[in-house]
């Protein structure tokens, strides 16, 4: 899998500062709890939801708190260092592929949650397939490391053997189990030690009974990125190591190419680790205008969309959701700008839909706002028959999104 480099480079328009990010993880890895720490830090929720008290944020229909698993995907926007993430939840549980491979359709990028206990387990495997059909970059975080049995390396084994893919481990735990406090960065070669009870991490220098282990492993790390990326090969050979600025250059590339897979680890429970996540996420996937322009049909000849606002408008349905605040149709606007009051076409129907409002879902709060661009996901009421999967666009300029690439099989897990 490998983009056109012309999709490497980040245009400077303020849709560079989007990410549409959906959680991959086989059910229990600690998705949920993944992203309520996201939700929290992020100042989108006040207060952090426990799975085991059926408080959780993104997990808001009832039966899903009954049965403890993420069975409707929601989306849920958030801010992170100037950046607006857009969370698309993504159900674990492999009965419902159907909903992954919706979701997968919609995402820009993903992190794929591992337990540190059990390594890649089938279902995260499966979902991984999925992603790789639909050519989604992905890190990796490895979770729950605070657990007993946790061992980063055998995880990124099997990340390695059974996702066939290059992990690039970018941290070094501080800890071990019980003891697990924090994390080295081997970008930047220094310590991050979260305090518990505290949200915030202490930095500071890389712990000394650890420095020798660190640089072993920065120097693994490059080696496997100079491997994989020609201008990271030129500096290594000429200097025999790669700056902080060719390694994170690089880690882009590889990630957005899915030719590696930057792995971050922690513990979401522990509130340790996600800070850098967030980091990465900004750092290493793709925002709308990275990724290849949508294509569709109009008039029986093929036709692209970029990524631009003033592009006429097409978007898809990914979710529809009747709540008490109406019924949600859940859009992600590929081009142009979708206003309230607009008239769209849902092409392949045939038929005219009104949009009457459009919603920006903070999980279980909606914001108010006059018009979504290229690049954005939000939820519209209005639209009376649109389905999960129909396009959306202008009436004059109408657009039929192709099917997914995934009209493959869905994997079957034994
Ligand atoms: P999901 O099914 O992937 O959404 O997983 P959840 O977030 O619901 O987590 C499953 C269980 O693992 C819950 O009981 C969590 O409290 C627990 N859990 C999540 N993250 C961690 C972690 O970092 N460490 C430990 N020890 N437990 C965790």
């Amino acid at each position: 899998m490998r983009t056109d480099p012309r999709h490497r480079s980040a245009s400077t328009s303020p849709l560079t500062r989007v990410r549409n990010l959906g959680i991959l993880a086989h059910v229990d890895a600690g998705k949920t709890t993944v992203t309520e720490r996201i939700l929290y830090l992020t100042g989108a929720t006040h207060k952090r939801g426990e799975v085991h008290d059926g408080t959780t944020v993104t997990d808001f229909d009832p039966q899903e708190r009954d049965r403890g698993i993420t069975i409707f995907a929601a989306a849920v926007s958030c801010d992170w260092d100037g950046h607006r993430i857009n969370l698309i939840d993504t159900p674990g549980h492999v009965d419902f592929a159907d909903e992954v491979e919706r979701s997968l359709r919609v995402l820009d990028g993903a992190v794929a949650v591992f337990d540190a206990v059990a390594g890649v387990e089938p279902q995260s495997e499966a979902v991984w397939r999925q992603a790789d059909r639909h050519a989604v970059p992905r890190i990796a975080f490895v979770n729950k490391l605070d657990r007993a049995g946790a061992d980063l390396d055998q995880a990124v084994r099997s990340i390695r053997e059974r996702l066939r893919t290059v992990p690039l481990v970018v941290q070094l735990p501080v800890g071990q189990e019980d003891g697990f406090t924090g994390v080295v960065d081997l970008l930047r070669m220094r310590s991050l030690i979260w305090t518990a009870g505290r949200d915030t991490y202490e930095q500071g220098p890389v712990p000394d009974d650890l420095l020798t282990e660190a640089a072993r492993r920065r120097r693994l790390l490059e080696e496997a990125v100079a491997e994989l990326h020609p201008e990271a090969l030129e500096e290594f050979c000429e200097r025999s190591a790669l700056s902080e600025r060719t390694l994170t250059g690089a880690l882009r590339d590889l990630t957005r190419s899915g030719e590696g897979v930057v792995v971050l680890c922690g513990s979401a429970y522990r509130n340790c680790g996600i800070e850098p996540l967030l980091e990465a996420v900004v750092a290493y996937l793709p925002s709308p205008p990275d990724v290849p322009p949508v294509r569709g049909s109009r008039d029986g000849a093929r036709q692209e969309r970029p990524a631009d606002p003033q592009a006429p408008f097409a978007g898809l349905v990914f979710k529809v959701n009747s709540t008490a605040t109406g019924r949600l149709t859940y859009v992600r606007v590929y081009s142009g700008t979708l206003r309230k009051g607009d008239t769209v076409l849902d092409v392949g129907a045939g038929r005219s839909e009104r949009i009457g409002r459009i919603l920006r879902v903070q999980a279980d709060r909606h914001a108010e706002v006059d018009r979504a661009e290229a690049g954005d996901i939000v939820a519209v009421i209005g639209p009376k028959a649109a389905r999960s999967g129909a396009t959306l666009s202008t009436p004059d300029a109408p657009l039929l999104l192709e099917p997914p690439t995934a009209a493959a099989p869905v994997v079957t897990v034994a």
